[in-house]
């Protein structure tokens, strides 16, 4: 059984993916986090975001893991823990950046595929549902508006410690999204055959409950 889970930034998608992962045994895979870590890498080696070639090869020769631990599921570069350096503002764009670099997209897709393997797994990202497992049984395009998404991200990252507004926030999401949705290569769209999903509105507590619910009703199904 594979799951893919597809939307803009904020949105809930690994929240929600997780608690199904660990309610159903399921192996979950947050794409978004190797784009991050490639972005990372980039930044601390004072490599420009427009060399795309340099960044290409950066990606090739980079290791990435994702491995799980008594805290839930951590990410590796180059055999280095990650996890906490990956989910700044600034990192934040550099993997939008990144994600749109051909080279960048097939090593992390080649990589994506050979964990997913014959796994039971639910994935998400941007182009889950249309490029890397386009035969997943159960395909969502979660959504919500933008200042619902802007409030949940902002309200994580403050309660993280990071220092920003909800102003910044929304318009930092607001150009990410734009980047993701019109990038050439995989841009961000629903699937045509998936289920769109919007949870404007709602908080994620709700959000949560209604998709797991969907998901175990399909997966009976
Ligand atoms: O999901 P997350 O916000 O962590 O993703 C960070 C960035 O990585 C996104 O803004 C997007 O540019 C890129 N990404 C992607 N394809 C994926 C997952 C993430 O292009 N499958």
């Amino acid at each position: 059984m594979q799951i893919a889970i597809d939307g803009p930034a904020g949105a809930g998608k690994s929240t929600i993916s997780k608690f199904v992962a660990s309610e159903m045994g399921y192996l979950y895979i947050d794409t978004g986090a190797m784009y991050r870590a490639i972005g990372y890498k980039v930044l601390k080696n004072n490599i420009s975001l427009d060399e795309n070639e340099k960044i290409e090869l950066l990606a090739k020769e980079s290791e990435i893991e994702l491995k799980i631990t008594d805290h839930g599921q951590s990410i590796y570069l180059d055999g280095v823990d990650v996890t906490g350096k990956i989910r700044t503002p600034e990192v934040s764009m550099a993997a939008s950046r990144v994600s749109a670099i051909g080279g960048v997209r097939r090593t992390l897709v080649d990589l994506q595929r050979k964990i997913a393997g014959s796994n039971n797994v639910i994935m998400d990202g941007r182009d889950i549902g249309t490029v890397v497992l386009p035969d997943a049984e159960i395909k969502i395009f979660l959504t919500a508006s933008a200042e619902d998404r802007a409030m949940r991200r902002y309200l994580e990252l403050k309660e993280k410690g990071v220092e920003t507004s909800y102003q910044e926030v929304l318009e930092d999401m607001q150009k990410r999204d734009y980047q993701d949705s019109h990038r050439a290569e995989s841009p961000l769209k629903a699937a045509l055959d998936a289920t769109v999903i919007d949870t404007s509105g709602q908080t994620l507590g709700e959000s949560v409950k209604l998709i797991v619910d969907f998901i175990k009703s399909r997966a009976k199904a």
